[in-house]
């Protein structure tokens, strides 16, 4: 198995999945040789795993054949169910004996196609290990198991007075091991840090099916630090089995201000004043007007729907604290320009102010059938830049967007809304999406904040990075798993899929990547 299987698309269009050999999109042949090896692999599985660890069945399979990223779909060879660490350490065994790759999914909520099945290999759902082993209140810190749920860590703490602090909008269902496969944030990382900065150690399995661990429960850790490496890494690396995370204490008092901007400029610039004014707020998220007419919809969070964006901006601490720099948000604030200024006055309220933020993405089900959210980052002082940019997309594409962001990061959340039953309508989000991303990388940013690069950004992977940057990351990924079976076709181009998307760059009338203009 080589590992640049990413040079033909390795997804299928939503509703291109095959049920049967009959409709295989590659022809009776390669059907026949599918269940061949479906046929090979189950029972090499079989003999280490009980009959409910898995799953061969089309109608068994068929929830795992995409993520978030419901756009793309795959049929998996098998889906592997293992409830603790021997299981896993097997199955990888015998994929890596038979040459078979291996895609990990802990809660599949991912919206950048990390845990798209391969078409010939084993997708290992890793739901079944969701047990909190140990909290240590004294140390601050919790060892868990790779499928336990974000949220469950805090609820699980919250008798201690302590949380984790990364908290993922998704949080109610993805895992822990997908937080560290994709480095997950929430609106609380401008404050606590993503998912890397509140991770201690991990442990895990290499694709030969041996144990491995990085990191440690001390500051620092002897040798080369990898768990940097392994964070992000989305499930190419390493299977993450069990992690130890930090704690934090829960603050005395958070309290939420509620800004309106009459311009997206006026926000941007607002957001930028704050941050300037060396206040690093709890959260600093902006909306804009459809956004925040399509939430108060579906929530009733109380938005100004008269105005063109609001921010929310939220201070914890102790009581003290808070006063006095909701005192300075509100100055600065109103230094800028806000319209009109509400304050959380009560714990009901600031829930109700992040309700809306927190379903944002489900309530733009209300406004199209699909949505594609992108995720890439951008200067702050570029924000209001980067709207303008976008509006002048949905006339270019013909589809309309809208925009929640973790402003405070510069890390933008367009979502594109499009009906994924127009193959029409599907191409035109994709170019849409690539054009956010490759102008995120022309104004300074990056294509990806937190949501990861999975099948989503491998051509715009192609724009911010260089061949040579482009060869390190697969000489790190030969460096842990030399066949190439964990994951494949994912997160990092290969060389040849970057010179091919090269050229149809060019061909669109686009100039090729090393002399795109930068902003
Ligand atoms: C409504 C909604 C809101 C969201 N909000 C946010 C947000 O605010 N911030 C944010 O960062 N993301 C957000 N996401 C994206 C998503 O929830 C995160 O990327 C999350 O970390 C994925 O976790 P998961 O368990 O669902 O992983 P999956 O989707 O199952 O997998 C994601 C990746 O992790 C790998 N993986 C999973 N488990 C392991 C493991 N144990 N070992 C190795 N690799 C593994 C997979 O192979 C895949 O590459 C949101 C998604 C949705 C649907």
């Amino acid at each position: 198995m080589a590992i640049d299987s990413n040079i033909a698309s390795p997804a299928q269009p939503a509703g291109r999945s095959p049920s049967s050999a009959d409709d295989d999109p590659d022809g009776p042949r390669a059907a026949a040789a599918r269940v061949a090896r479906q046929g090979e692999v189950l029972v090499a599985l079989a003999r280490v795993l009980p009959p409910d660890a898995l799953l061969h069945r089309r109608e068994d399979t068929v929830a795992y054949e995409c993520d978030g990223l419901t756009a793309y779909r795959e049929a998996p060879l098998l889906v592997a169910l293992p409830r603790d660490e021997a299981q896993i350490a097997e199955i990888l065994q015998v994929c890596h004996a038979l040459d078979v790759p291996v895609v990990a999914r802990g809660a599949g909520t991912g919206l950048s196609g990390g845990a798209l099945p391969h078409r010939m290999g084993v997708t290992l759902s890793l739901a079944r290990l969701n047990r909190i082993l140990h909290l240590d209140p004294v140390a601050r810190t919790a060892i868990v198991q790779c499928g336990v749920r974000n949220l469950a860590i805090s609820e699980a703490a919250a008798p201690l007075g302590l949380y984790y602090a990364p908290d993922p909008s998704s949080q109610i269902a993805c895992t822990i091991g997908g937080n560290i496969a994709e480095n997950s944030g929430g609106v609380h990382c401008l404050k606590y840090g993503l998912t890397l900065h509140n991770i201690l150690r991990i442990k895990g399995y290499t694709a030969q099916g041996e144990p491995v661990s990085f990191g440690s429960a001390a500051l620092d850790a002897p040798g080369l630090d990898l768990v940097p490496l392994v964070v992000g890494s989305e499930g190419m690396l390493a299977v993450v089995t069990e992690v130890m995370v930090r704690l934090t204490p829960k603050p005395q008092l958070a309290r939420c201000i509620m800004a309106s901007f009459d311009s997206i400029e006026t926000a941007g610039d607002a957001v930028a004043s704050i941050i300037a004014a060396g206040i690093i707020p709890a959260g600093l998220e902006l909306m804009d007007r459809p956004m925040t007419a399509a939430v108060e919809n579906f929530v009733h969070a109380g938005y100004d729907l008269a105005a063109a964006a609001i921010l929310l901006c939220e201070s914890d601490g102790t009581t003290e604290e808070v006063a006095e720099e909701i005192g300075r948000m509100r100055a600065v604030l109103e230094r800028s320009g806000a319209t009109q200024i509400a304050i959380s006055q009560d714990e009901a309220q600031r829930l109700r102010f992040w309700s809306g933020r927190k379903n944002a993405f489900p309530a733009s089900g209300g406004m199209s059938p699909d949505y594609m959210c992108m995720d890439s980052t951008i200067p702050r002082r570029r924000l209001a830049q980067m709207l303008r940019a976008i509006e002048g997309m949905e006339q270019k594409y013909g589809l309309r967007c809208v925009n929640v962001f973790h402003a405070g990061d510069g890390n933008l959340h367009p979502l594109i809304l499009y009906d994924a039953n127009d193959p029409d309508q599907l191409h035109r989000c994709e170019q849409f999406g690539a054009d956010i991303l490759e102008t995120s990388v022309r104004m300074g940013g990056t294509v990806s904040g937190e949501h990861g690069v999975g099948v989503e950004k491998l051509n715009s992977m192609c724009v911010q990075f260089s061949p040579a940057e482009r060869e390190c990351m697969l000489a790190v990924k030969r460096a842990f798993d030399p066949a190439g079976l964990l994951n494949p076709g994912k997160a990092v181009p290969t060389l040849q899929r970057c010179a091919e998307y090269g050229k149809m760059h060019v061909h669109r009338g686009l100039l090729p990547f090393p002399d795109l203009p930068r902003f």
